[in-house]
């Protein structure tokens, strides 16, 4: 299975902690989806995170998407929008 994130972090040889955050691009809302544990090739081998020597790192990972009250919004908008039209 490919990681998707292979690309964002290649060079980085820390054990790292990735939040994956999602952003409403409508209100700039933020929520945690979720925490991962990124390992780095030495705490692979041992299969513990941060049992290397080098720290561990952290870093995000940004989407954007469109929270359901944003969505709620469009939907009444564009819901009164038809009744508007129909009357
Ligand atoms: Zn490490
Ligand atoms: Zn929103």
């Amino acid at each position: 299975m490919r990681d998707p994130d292979a690309d964002a972090d290649a060079g980085s040889c820390m054990c790292k902690y990735v939040k994956h955050l999602r952003i409403c691009y409508v209100c700039q809302n933020e929520s945690t989806v979720l925490i991962s544990e990124r390992l780095c090739p030495p705490a692979k081998r041992s299969g513990v995170f941060g049992s290397c020597d080098d720290g561990i790192a952290s870093g995000r990972n940004r989407t954007q998407y469109q929270c359901w009250q944003c969505k709620d919004n469009v939907m009444r908008i564009s819901q009164a929008a038809r009744e508007l039209t129909r009357a």
